[in-house]
C-alpha cells in the first residue's frame, strides 16, 4: 500500500433551488449558496476519495450515501440532496409532506474538488472513476461484511424478495433484486 498517497478536498460549493414535486425546479427561486469557508471546513488527509466525500457530508450535516454522488471530471464530484428551508437534509417524512404539497423543499447541488496530498497533485481519472467502495453484503446478525458468492442460487419469497442466507451464520436476509445484484457484482 502506498502510504504516501492521501486525498484532500480542495474546495466544495453548494447551492440550492426550490424544487416542486409537481413542477420540478422553480425558475428564479430564491436559494442559498455556501462553500467550505462558510462551514469552517478544513480538509484532512483521506485514505480514499469516499472518505473525503464523507467528510464533506459531515461538514454539511448530510448523511453519506454513495448513490447521492457521481464523478464529473477533472477531480470534481457532484452530489445532490433535498434540504428544507434551513438547508437541513430532508427526512423521509419531509419528503412525504412535500409530495402532498404541504412542505417546501429545495434541491441542493454540491460540487467537490478533490486533489492529492497538499493540493500539489491532480487526481487521475482512473482514481475518480473507481471511487466507490464495492457494495458489500452486511449481515445484521453476525455483522460480517463481504461480497456475496457469484454462483449461489437465491430463492424468492412470495413478495418477490430474495432470500439470502448469511454465508457465515446462516441468518436469512430479505433483499430486493437491486440490492442483491449490487452485492454480487462486487464479488
Ligand atoms: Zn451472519
Amino acid at each position: 500500500m502506498d502510504t504516501e498517497k492521501f486525498f484532500v478536498v480542495d474546495w466544495f460549493s453548494a447551492s440550492t433551488e426550490e424544487d416542486s414535486y409537481k413542477d420540478g425546479i422553480l425558475p428564479n427561486s430564491s436559494g442559498s449558496s455556501w462553500g467550505e469557508g462558510d462551514m469552517g471546513f478544513k480538509s484532512g488527509y483521506y485514505r480514499t476519495i469516499e472518505d473525503a466525500l464523507k467528510a464533506v457530508c459531515e461538514a454539511n450535516y448530510f448523511d453519506y450515501d454513495p448513490d447521492s454522488w457521481e464523478y464529473f471530471e477533472d477531480g470534481q464530484f457532484n452530489g445532490q440532496f433535498m434540504v428544507d428551508v434551513n438547508n437541513s437534509e430532508a427526512t423521509d417524512g419531509d419528503i412525504e409532506e412535500w409530495k402532498k404539497g404541504r412542505k417546501r423543499l429545495w434541491c441542493c447541488d454540491i460540487s467537490v474538488h478533490i486533489k492529492k496530498q497538499s493540493l500539489a497533485e491532480d487526481v487521475t481519472d482512473e482514481e475518480c472513476e473507481n471511487w466507490k467502495a464495492p457494495s458489500m453484503f452486511r449481515c445484521s446478525q453476525c455483522e460480517t461484511e463481504y461480497p456475496l458468492p457469484k454462483k449461489a442460487k437465491y430463492k424468492k419469497d412470495k413478495n418477490g424478495m430474495n432470500i439470502v442466507p448469511c454465508p457465515k451464520c446462516g441468518t436469512y436476509h430479505y433483499m430486493t433484486d437491486k440490492a442483491l445484484a449490487d452485492a454480487i457484482s462486487a464479488s
